[in-house]
């Protein structure tokens, strides 16, 4: 299934995510998701695995122009001249000579100035042809306005916390009213039970009303929340090391969730980020170096 951006580039909607994906893992999952169907993966300067993605790429035999190639650049990296260099690091690292989607990964509130000059470094690779669209992650509804009275293109993307515990429809609506296509991270709830993120979570993925609907449908939890983001139009990119989990998150093309289920997940939003705040100055984690490619 794929997403017309807002620019005409399409995009597969469903991707496969690698945050916290061990690097020596890495290349094997991207293998495996490439075989099981996937032709979208998501990663970042940040999680230290871009070049495992683009082996993984590479060893699949999948056409490097048959894959839609996402990654971030990280708040270190900010500015404008920075930026433009982050591309060199990361396609460096990737092995290839574009990218399809290059998005800025945090707001940096405490430096809005050169957040706003590296997205303008966006627009640039946008132009020169070195990436073939350009967004933004964890962007709140005045960070949107802020960037788009000061900046000239409009972001095609913007990727935010969104799982039935947290759906942010404040976002969702600034991102319609402006074109972005609003993609889920943390999409069947991995932020609410990683393991070692504080046993106080409540975990979506153990949430009865959700089992209802995926025992209703044959189907799984995280496959009825996949569906759920893909019928309601948004991108998902779920993470997986494990080959069998990695082909359950893409089985989600043989069933359709009622309007009735879509409510009853709706309905669960209790309106709790369980990610950083992205108000948050958070001068250690911003102040990570990303090395050279
Ligand atoms: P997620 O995809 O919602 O959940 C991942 C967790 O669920 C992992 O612990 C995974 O473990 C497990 N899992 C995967 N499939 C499963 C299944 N079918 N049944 C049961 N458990 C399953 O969480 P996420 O990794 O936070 O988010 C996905 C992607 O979004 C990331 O990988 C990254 O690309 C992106 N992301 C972006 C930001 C940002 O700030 N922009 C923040 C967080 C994440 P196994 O690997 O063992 O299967």
């Amino acid at each position: 299934m794929n997403i017309t951006l807002n620019n005409g580039v399409t995009m597969p909607a469903l991707g496969l995510g690698v945050f916290q994906s061990a690097p020596e893992q890495t290349t094997a999952a991207v293998e495996a998701a490439l075989a099981a169907g996937y032709r979208h993966i998501d990663t970042a300067a940040a999680y230290g695995n871009e070049r495992e993605v683009g082996e993984g790429i590479r060893r699949s035999g999948v056409d490097r122009s048959d894959v839609f190639i996402e990654t971030k650049v990280w708040v270190s990296d900010y500015g404008y001249d920075q930026t433009l260099h982050a591309w060199e690091k990361a396609a460096g690292k990737l092995g290839v000579g574009h990218l399809d989607l290059f998005i800025l990964h945090q707001p940096a509130p405490d430096r809005f100035e050169k957040t706003i000059a590296a997205y303008k470094a966006l627009e640039t690779l946008l132009a020169d042809g070195r990436v073939r669209a350009i967004g933004v992650s964890n962007f709140m509804p005045h960070h949107l306005t802020d960037l788009i009275a000061e900046t000239g293109i409009v972001p095609a993307v913007n990727q935010i916390e969104l799982h039935p515990y947290f759906t942010q429809p404040d976002v969702q609506a600034i991102d319609a009213e402006h074109g972005i296509l609003t993609q889920a991270w943390s999409p069947i709830g991995g932020i609410t039970f990683y393991p070692g993120w504080g046993e106080d979570r409540r975990n979506v993925m153990a949430d009865p009303v959700i089992a209802a609907v995926a025992g209703a449908h044959g189907k799984t939890p995280a496959q009825v929340m996949l569906r759920w983001h893909l019928q309601q139009g948004r991108s998902a990119i779920p993470k997986s090391t494990n080959p069998a989990r990695i082909a359950e998150n893409f089985d989600v093309f043989n069933f359709e969730l009622s309007a009735g289920d879509l409510a009853a997940l709706d309905a669960l939003d209790a309106g709790v980020r369980n990610g950083p705040d992205p108000d948050e100055a958070r001068e250690e984690r911003f102040a990570m170096a990303i090395p050279e490619a």
